[in-house]
């Protein structure tokens, strides 16, 4: 494709005549056209200008080990010549698949020992979905369907996945969410709990469950779901002992656990998985992105021994599966990410080193004049832009100064996410400190221009 020999304009044209782009306007794409992204290293992703981005975002919450690690490409290629393709269905298997669940074992959290793949994180929470359901009904409780999960929450781009998943503006196309999803409030403690110390605020934010509990019955509740932070809904990080007492209510009522690790996952808060941050103990967990480091798609879900032991005694066949559950390469490549990640000591170094560098840096915009908190935990964190920082007022309508935030940090050559009016960054494992300096530098000159914007058009 490199040899291809086409100029920046060349490639939007084309790319404005045949490609329909996830998670955007294109009347706006059209103004602009495309940036094309051609190569990347370490943190650095490089367009078709020859512009060296900073990409803060490690593309999308995935690139965990950093761009350029020929190992992946090496292994690809070995399983590839050897065997490209085989299937794990009609009792079927492959060695990589076989060879991966026994290594996710041993890292995932305490009882999670069976494993069922997909190519996507969307895939596997509407696995998710199909398999929480099935297992209340081999055990006779067939009321047992509806899930509760919060607002904010992301957990995929599917019809179910998008049900489970708490964006209103999703919500409003394709007529979402299906019969049997329902949102509480999310921990936000920022947004939701203004008045409220952060006890008080746990409290009604759990309280609130147990309320969607009593109201619709435990007999008709399958579980609860939640990212152990959420990340696209804007890095919300929970109180601390939010997710022990979310626990405490799952036994309480007789509800599986199900968190979704597909941004936690493989080592983005200073753990193997969020859950073993927040030291909670799920039913069931599902993951994507970091396992192969976005290098190939792959996903999957952990099934703890309360649901894996019913499906295999009592279940019979479960009519589920794809044709690429347990591909041969993409499996592959995930075993050797993990192999790096372990034998590197990245999440050692993560959380020793580069995430409290990251925190300490990032609250030093506490004091801007535009920012009304900066949160976050591990590699993760984000900026929350305000209107009054007094008043912790937030900006009505949001999404405007997010956006020209961004805009700003790109035109920098810094790749961090808008959400609402905050700005994310959640960047590969790898990530060095100059890296992090450097984008305090340009995060810092991209706040000094979106604030003189704000007063410049008065929002
Ligand atoms: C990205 C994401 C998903 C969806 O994964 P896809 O691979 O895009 O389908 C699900 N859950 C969370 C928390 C995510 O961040």
């Amino acid at each position: 494709m490199h040899l291809l020999n086409r100029n920046t304009r060349q490639w939007q044209e084309i790319d404005s005549a045949h490609h329909l782009h996830p998670f955007t306007d294109h009347q706006l794409l059209e103004k602009t056209g495309s940036r094309v992204i051609t190569s990347a290293k370490g943190s650095y992703i490089k367009d078709s200008e020859n512009n060296e981005i900073l990409d803060m975002m490690a593309g999308l919450w995935c690139v965990n080990i950093g761009y350029g690690r020929n190992e992946l490409a090496e292994v690809a290629k070995e399983q590839m010549e050897l065997l490209p393709y085989y299937n794990t269905f009609f009792k079927t298997a492959t060695t990589p698949a076989i060879e991966l669940g026994r290594i996710l074992s041993e890292i995932t959290p305490k009882g999670i020992e069976h494993f069922f793949y997909g190519s996507s994180g969307s895939e596997s929470n509407d696995t998710l979905v199909r398999l929480v359901r099935r297992y209340w009904d081999i055990l006779g409780k067939k009321n047992k369907k509806t899930f509760i999960t919060r607002t904010y929450a992301y957990h995929g781009s599917t019809m179910a996945s998008a049900s489970l998943g708490g964006m209103e503006a999703m919500h409003s196309q394709g007529d979402l969410p299906l019969p049997g999803f329902v949102h509480v409030m999310p921990p936000y403690h920022y947004k939701f709990g203004k008045e409220l110390t952060e006890d008080e605020f746990t409290v009604l934010a759990v309280k609130e469950i147990e309320n969607k509990i009593l109201e619709l019955g435990q007999d008709n509740i399958a579980a609860f779901m939640g990212e152990p932070i959420q990340g696209a809904g804007g890095v919300i990080v929970p109180p601390p002992n939010y997710w022990s007492l979310v626990q405490d209510l799952c036994k309480k009522y007789d509800i599986l656990l199900c968190v979704d690790e597909v941004i936690c996952g493989f080592g983005r808060t200073g753990e193997w998985f969020g859950s073993q941050h927040f030291k909670i103990d799920p039913d069931i967990i599902t993951f994507a992105k970091g396992i192969t480091s976005g290098y190939l798609p792959l996903s999957g879900i952990g099934i703890g021994k309360r649901v894996s032991e019913t499906f295999i005694n009592k279940g019979g066949e479960f009519y589920h599966g794809y044709t690429y559950s347990g591909h041969p390469v993409a499996c592959a490549v995930a075993i050797e990410n993990i192999r790096i990640i372990k034998d590197e000591g990245m999440i050692e170094n993560v959380k020793k080193n580069t995430a409290p560098y990251l925190q300490k840096r990032m609250r030093e915009f506490e004091n801007h004049p535009l920012v009304g908190e900066v949160r976050g935990q591990g590699l993760l964190a984000g900026v929350e832009l305000v209107k009054n920082k007094e008043k912790k007022e937030l900006f009505d309508p949001p999404g405007k100064v997010g956006n020209i935030c961004r805009d700003h940090c790109m035109n920098n050559n810094l790749i961090m996410r808008a959400v609402r009016d905050g700005m994310m960054c959640s960047p590969p494992l790898s990530v060095t400190k100059d890296d992090i300096d450097e984008c305090i530098v340009r995060l810092k000159k991209s706040l000094d221009l979106t604030l003189s914007d704000v007063k410049r058009l008065g929002l």
